[in-house]
């Protein structure tokens, strides 16, 4: 238990039908919170930084941290980072300790996705136990949303991306179908479900074999997720709502005690609503009780 491997977590995800939940954190109270949440839930996790706070923060602190929490929780935690475009920055982390390492070249033309995602790939196989994530494909930003999910040359090309999975030996696979960074302006999204369920077909119709990623959790409906999950989504992003929740919590409890400066109970507020947040996230999912 506790410090694990992403992929095995996830091929146990793809075949009880639910999914687990990866979130996105900068700081101490939400590290502590996804953990909470897991351990109450009984919920295997995975906790993922982006570059920017991974810097920022550094990536042994999140390390260290991240150990010292995972060790004591009775539920399956991973350290996952996010969309990392620096192969250096990628050995860096897997260097420290990361569990999961995301390489993410799908911006490059598709023999130098494959180049760079194998270069990682090699390089965490070859330390041993770093399970790895590539994306084929444009997983946009919600500004660029409608235009992408309409233009099929932006969506992961199934045969494509059968080719980039086997030249590759990536572990976790995120396809573009369309889901986007942020929040959607849309009720109803559009979202390629056919196209997830042909590459799960093609990759894991005689037995798992490559997990597939969903980028672009918050605002999904919850009938869409449903939905995912049942043509192989086994592991959803979120991020954005994480932020929100952060600020939104701390602005709250700040702007309802101006008088009181007890940072303590400001974190205390944050990390309440953070954990709430999550296990909501675990629920749709369909992740407690599958530690
Ligand atoms: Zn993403």
């Amino acid at each position: 238990m506790s410090i694990a491997s992403a992929k095995e977590m996830l091929v146990e995800a793809t075949k009880g039908k639910y999914a687990v939940g990866a979130f996105n954190v900068t700081s101490l109270i939400q590290l502590e919170a996804v953990v909470e949440a897991a351990v109450e839930k009984k919920a295997p996790v995975i906790i993922q930084t982006s570059v920017k706070p991974s810097k920022f923060l550094r990536p042994d602190v999140f390390v260290a941290i991240y150990r010292t929490l995972a060790s004591q929780a009775p539920v399956p935690v991973c350290l996952h980072l996010d969309h990392c475009t620096e192969v250096a920055y990628c050995k860096t982390c897997a260097d420290a300790g990361y569990t999961n390492i995301m390489i993410d070249a799908s911006k490059l033309p598709f023999e130098e996705n494959i180049r760079q995602t194998k270069e990682i790939v090699d390089y965490c196989h070859a330390k041993g136990g770093i399970s790895t994530e590539g994306e084929l494909g444009t997983v946009s930003g919600v500004e660029d949303q409608i235009k992408v999910t309409e233009d099929e040359a932006q969506l992961a090309n199934p045969k494509q991306s059968i080719e980039f999975v086997e030249r590759t030996g990536l572990d976790l696979f995120a396809p573009a179908i369309g889901t986007a960074h942020g929040v959607y302006k849309t009720k109803n999204p559009k979202v390629h479900f056919e196209r997830l369920e042909e590459i799960h077909r093609l990759l894991n119709g005689k037995g798992v074999r490559v997990p597939l990623v969903v980028h672009g959790g918050t605002g999904l409906p919850p009938e869409y997720i449903e939905r995912l999950i049942a043509v192989g989504g086994s592991k959803f992003n979120v991020s954005t709502e994480l932020k929100y929740t952060l600020i939104d919590s701390t602005f709250d409890y700040i702007t309802q005690h101006r008088e009181e400066y007890d940072p303590g109970k400001i974190d205390v507020a944050a990390k309440d609503a953070t954990r709430a947040a999550i296990m909501h996230w675990m629920d749709m999912l369909r992740s407690p009780g599958k530690a």
